[in-house]
């Protein structure tokens, strides 16, 4: 129930004001002209209020769509960087493959695998250092094929490779996991037996040579029997590895004058 001279609960207040003015009992009132600037001054605030509050609104609508945006954009770029990241990754391990593939090839010879001639030195050199502290010795054999040109010449290049890369399996079988073979030249292979005195070399060398004898080269011809000369040597702790691989070569060239297919021990 309305109380009178009051709004009813609920009634906006202006509304009941200017009901209050339009009323004809109050035409002579003489607050009246008082009441209309006034309410016509609340009016223009309300509607200024408005304006304002449509503008704040405005305001936050674009500065939310903007944030949004930049969302968006700090997304895309994350997961460009992702892309970036992972492309980045992937060379980086292609580079290490790379790498690792070059130093093989650096370290290797390319027709059979084997050591080459750098690795085989690098190797020498150690072994000389360590065996120089523990006072044990190393032995060296220098193994050559013989008559392989005659293996080329009749059966021509690539069955000579073939026999070649058959050689180097052998021999490889015939060591223990410290051991190394080297291709030294053409036919030529250099293995290394650390930690081995002659004695016991001579018995591994002797293996070495039953096995090239056994080299099956049937599919190429049933007549070639394959053999190899090699000079054995054993490091001296006073003399450099050249000189160690001098004897080693001479003593292969003994074996060879003496008939091929033999060991030749050097004089320690
Ligand atoms: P010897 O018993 O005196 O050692 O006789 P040999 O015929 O084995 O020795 P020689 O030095 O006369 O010939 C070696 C041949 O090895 C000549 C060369 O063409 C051949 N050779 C060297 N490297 C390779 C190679 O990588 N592949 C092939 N197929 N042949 C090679
Ligand atoms: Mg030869
Ligand atoms: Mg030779």
């Amino acid at each position: 129930m309305t109380e009178p001279g009051r709004p009813s609960a609920g009634e906006d207040p202006v509304a009941w004001l200017e009901s209050l003015l339009c009323a004809p009992e109050h035409r002579d009132n003489p607050l009246l002209p008082a009441l209309e600037v006034l309410l016509a001054r609340d009016r223009e605030q309300r509607a200024r209020l408005e304006r304002l509050l449509r503008i704040s609104d405005c305001s936050h609508d674009v500065a939310r769509s903007h944030t949004q945006e930049l969302l968006q954009q700090y997304d895309k770029q994350l997961r460009r960087l992702e892309k970036i990241t992972r492309i980045s990754d992937r060379y980086q391990q292609n580079l290490l493959e790379l790498n690792e593939r070059l130093r093989q090839a650096a370290l290797r010879d390319p027709l059979t695998g084997l050591a080459n001639r750098r690795l085989l030195m690098a190797r020498l050199q150690e072994e000389q250092e360590r065996q120089r502290r523990t006072g044990e010795v190393f032995s060296l054999a220098m193994l050559d094929v013989d008559h392989f040109k005659r293996i080329n010449d009749a059966f021509g290049h690539d069955a000579g490779d073939q026999v070649l890369c058959r050689m180097a399996g052998a021999i490889e079988r015939q060591l223990r996991r410290y051991d190394l073979c080297a291709r030294w030249g053409g036919e030529e292979f250099l293995i290394l037996l650390p930690a081995t005195p002659l004695a016991q070399a001579r018995q591994m060398a002797e293996r070495v040579m039953t096995a090239v004898r056994e080299i099956s080269l049937a599919d190429i011809d049933e007549a070639i029997a394959l053999t190899a000369s090699i000079g054995l040597v054993q490091w001296r702790p006073d003399e450099g590895i050249d000189g160690t691989i001098q004897r080693a070569d001479s003593a292969l060239i003994q074996a060879k004058r003496n008939g091929r297919d033999r060991l030749q021990m050097a004089p320690s």
